[in-house]
């Protein structure tokens, strides 16, 4: 699956963000007129859409390179691979800003977030296709390695040191951080419109060039079309869903997204979280985490944060989303999910 669902998703932003007709597929376009390209990185679909200097896009493509060449977790010769391989290393500044953050944000999450998950998600298959329910023992013996708060990082110095056993990952964080760099490289070479869609993942800078808010497509995690259509100007729009990646064995399905607590795929009973905010980052990352938490913990959550809004979808079709989308999204007519806004007190 996964690859086709992803593409349908790519689709239906292509589609929304594109409705005015003006998206032009190709770099020769005029000075008003968006460059687009469209490439493969970071195991998805990368799709980015600028109006302004052209020649951004090729600089764009090169740093999501670089970055997946620092950060991967399967790549032989990245820093994380390095580190995983030997159990301590130095990282660059660059990583290092990363962890650091990303760190913050598994303490901030309690735990729901935990960049130690790594050997658990490997067990699933999920980093190398070969699928399938880990041994009960298995799943035990790993878990008991992963802790975040044992993971010994110096900021400063960049050094990194894992407890036996353990291993990292930045996979639920890096394509939010990846957003937030492209987004400074177009803002910083003068550009003032550009939608970047790294696999469902999209971000925003500035407004459409006529001044009205980008329109994208929220998936339906139940069938091919989209659940609603959320209003943006220059924000961050970030999905997790079981949707996205996932296996059947004997009728059950297990997706990518998993419960540290319990070393299994969270059930939640959220199927789709979407985040909404101004970093890429924070939003990538909390994504993983309020799937994890459930709908009742991750309301509670956002009530005690002022940084992000969120779009919920419940396995028995409910819609939810926080009252700081009013106005701005809306659930398509189609999706035949219950709906509810979410308000603070
Ligand atoms: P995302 O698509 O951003 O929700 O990230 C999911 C990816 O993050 C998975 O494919 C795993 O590699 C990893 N992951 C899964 N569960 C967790 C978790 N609880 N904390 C951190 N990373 C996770
Ligand atoms: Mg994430």
């Amino acid at each position: 699956m996964k690859r086709s669902r992803m593409i349908c998703l790519f689709l239906c932003v292509l589609l929304l963000t594109g409705c005015t007709g003006t998206v032009l597929p190709d770099s020769k376009a005029g000075a008003d007129e968006p460059g687009e390209v469209t490439f493969f990185a970071m195991d998805t679909v990368m799709q980015l859409t600028l109006y302004g200097d052209k020649t951004l896009l090729d600089d764009a493509q090169q740093q999501v390179g670089a970055l997946e060449r620092r950060l991967s977790v399967t790549e032989e010769g990245s820093e994380i691979c390095a580190v995983n391989q030997t159990g301590s290393a130095v990282l660059s500044a660059e990583t290092a800003k990363l962890l650091t953050q990303a760190l913050e944000l598994c303490r901030r999450t309690d735990g729901a977030l935990d960049l130690s998950i790594y050997p658990v998600v490997r067990a699933w298959g999920f980093t190398t296709g070969e699928y399938g329910v880990p041994d009960e023992d298995v799943l035990r013996g790993l878990l008991s390695c992963v802790d975040y708060t044992e993971i010994q990082f110096d900021g400063m110095s960049g050094q990194l040191t894992l407890a036996p056993g353990m291993e990292i990952d930045l996979g639920s964080v890096a394509k939010g951080y990846t957003g937030d760099r492209l987004i400074d490289l177009f803002g910083q070479g003068g550009a003032s419109s550009a939608l970047i869609n790294l696999g469902g993942n999209v971000q925003a800078l500035g407004s459409k060039p006529d001044g009205s808010p980008w329109r994208i497509a929220v998936q339906d995690p139940f069938g091919e079309g989209y659940a609603g259509v959320l209003d943006v100007i220059g924000q961050a729009v970030i999905t997790s869903g079981g949707y996205e990646r996932y296996f059947e064995e004997d009728g059950q399905i297990y997706w990518h997204i998993i419960d540290p607590d319990t070393g299994c795929p969270a059930r939640s009973g959220l199927v789709s979280v979407t985040i909404v905010g101004n970093s890429g980052l924070l939003c990538d990352a909390l994504s993983t985490a309020l799937f994890v938490m459930g709908y009742e913990d991750a309301v509670e959550f956002w009530r005690g944060c002022d940084d992000f809004e969120m779009i919920l979808i419940r396995e028995d079709g409910r819609i939810a989303w926080t009252e700081g989308l009013e106005g701005s999204f809306a659930p398509s007519d189609a999706f035949s999910g219950k709906t509810e806004v979410i308000r603070r007190d």
